[in-house]
């Protein structure tokens, strides 16, 4: 048996100032032929899973065509889809006769003139391949899950966990369904429910509250059921057909008539997501109120989330409120400012702007600049701040996840300064990255453990590995693209009524 495998991910964000483009993908982020089995190994990601399924069950895998951006932004650009989609197309030609196909996905990809990019990328696979070759996608659980993708795909395969832990797992969910399927051991047959509602990142977790109730609902085993999905969306994508969704994959062969079956679960899931809507209100805390309690406090660190500018949501990554609201500060807490190392009144932050990072390499490692920072891609949300700090350390920026969701996988945020302004510790980067791992700041000599305060750009995914080290987690009120206050985003393409922005 041979099956190919590939992808084409991004997941895009409507309010995002910067468009998606080749300078999202990393040089370890659009992989051919055996790169794609190369970077697999030793991660976590859905390829290993898949790929560890495939060997145990002596299956050939074709590896074609996998690209993945490494940071979210703005609907892609159109130019960039077509070559993408192109060449994934060309190489599963290329791949000659399979019995199944699996793509790796992510369910929120909007270009320039497609509202459902990865409806698109399954359509495409599916007219080259014919209608009777097994075709699988994984899908993120901030997937906007459509019909177009249920009626292209034999089978789809969410992420069951938020933070996302379980990559590999998925991975492995989708190859060994992939693998009955075309052996004929299983009929597959979707059903998807889909609702009308947004939810906010930072409360539909899986750890805790609704959402993990309503999957734990969801993955009780029931006879002639093969998977089920639980996707809580990504909520900026301002697209007619947006919402949360429930995903149901029953066996056609089954004892109790897979249709049917599939159809009755979706349901029943679905009317219990709807009824836990209201309850997914997030708790925020106003920025410089909580910046003066950690500073105040005796424990460390306090993690502070400024989802509203998360790269992993699709922000740019160049907010400066919680920089300019400790420089505020700064007169009430002199220790601040001082250049002298005050271990626990350290705070560390990050921040993109490429033009800074130049300018401050140019100054060079150990030189003082004075300089205005970020702002540079939102500032309809902020406004550049200008510091006077020391030039501590100049990096290439690569870095290593080392966490529990992304384990193995490399994150490229371009050249990276720290910038010492007294105790606030300034991450310079020239592009955004996910915001997960602790490794953002370890890989360039600065401990988190040893901070008061730790700023992350993330909305839930940083808990996986910032909760354990934590002594207090705070989502802060900051303004920003991401903002999880729904109702105050400038949706205009969305159908109503839509849950939060409507009553219904
Ligand atoms: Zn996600």
């Amino acid at each position: 048996m041979r099956i190919a495998i590939g992808g084409l991910a991004q997941e895009s964000q409507s309010f995002s100032p910067v468009p998606g483009g080749w300078e999202h993908f990393g040089p370890h982020d659009v992989l051919r032929g055996t790169e794609i089995v190369a970077e697999a190994a030793g991660t976590r990601s859905e390829p290993a899973g898949a790929l560890d399924v495939a060997r145990a069950e002596g299956v050939e895998i074709v590896p074609t065509f996998y690209a993945r951006a490494n940071a979210s932004a703005g609907p892609l650009r159109q130019e960039v889809y077509d070559a993408l989609l192109a060449e994934l197309l060309e190489r599963l030609r290329a791949a000659g006769p399979v019995d199944g196909v699996l793509l790796f996905l992510h369910g929120a990809l909007v270009t320039e003139r497609l509202d459902d990019g990865t409806g698109e990328v399954l359509r495409a696979v599916r007219a080259q391949v014919g209608p009777d070759v097994p075709l699988a996608g994984t899908l993120d659980l901030h997937a906007n899950c459509t019909q177009l993708m249920a009626d292209q795909a034999t089978i789809l395969a969410g992420y069951h966990t938020a933070p996302h832990v379980d990559l590999y797992e998925t991975g492995q969910r989708a190859m060994s369904l992939l693998i009955r399927a075309a052996r004929g051991e299983v009929r597959p047959v979707l059903a998807l429910r889909r609702l009308p509602m947004l939810l906010p990142g930072e409360t539909a977790r899986t750890t805790d509250g609704p959402l993990s109730e309503v999957l734990a609902e969801a993955l009780a085993p029931q006879p002639g059921l093969l998977d089920v999905s639980v996707f809580s969306v990504q909520p900026w994508l301002d697209v007619p057909e947006v919402g949360c969704s429930v995903l149901v994959v029953a066996d056609a062969n089954g004892p109790k008539g897979g249709r049917a079956l599939a159809e009755s679960t979706a349901q029943r899931l679905a009317e219990r997501f709807w009824s836990r809507r209201h309850e997914f209100e997030v708790d925020l805390s106003p920025t410089e109120a909580t910046l003066r309690e950690a500073l105040a406090s005796d424990r460390g660190p306090w993690v502070l989330a400024d989802s509203a500018d998360a790269p992993s949501s699709g922000a740019p990554g160049d907010s400066t409120a919680v920089l300019a609201a400790l420089l505020r500060l700064a007169p009430e807490h002199d220790c601040l400012l001082k250049q002298v190392c005050l271990l626990k009144q350290v705070c560390l932050l990050n921040i993109v702007d490429p033009p800074a990072v130049a300018r401050l390499i140019a100054a060079g490692v150990g030189q003082e600049v004075t300089l205005p920072l970020g702002g540079g891609f939102a500032p309809t949300f902020y406004a550049p701040v200008e510091v006077t700090g020391y030039v501590k350390l100049i990096a290439d920026g690569d870095f290593v996840q080392k966490g529990p969701g992304f384990r193995g996988a490399i994150c490229h945020r371009g050249r990276t300064v720290v910038l010492r302004v007294g105790q606030i510790h300034v991450v310079v980067m020239e592009r955004p990255c996910r915001q997960w791992d602790p490794e953002l700041y370890r890989s360039v000599g600065l401990e988190p453990t040893d901070a008061r305060i730790v700023v992350v750009k993330s909305p839930a995914a940083f808990r996986a590995a910032y909760e354990p080290l934590a002594a207090e987690v705070r989502i802060l009120d900051a303004p920003g693209p991401c903002s999880p206050l729904l109702r105050a985003l400038p949706f205009r393409r969305v159908r109503r009524p839509l849950f939060p922005l409507d009553r219904i």
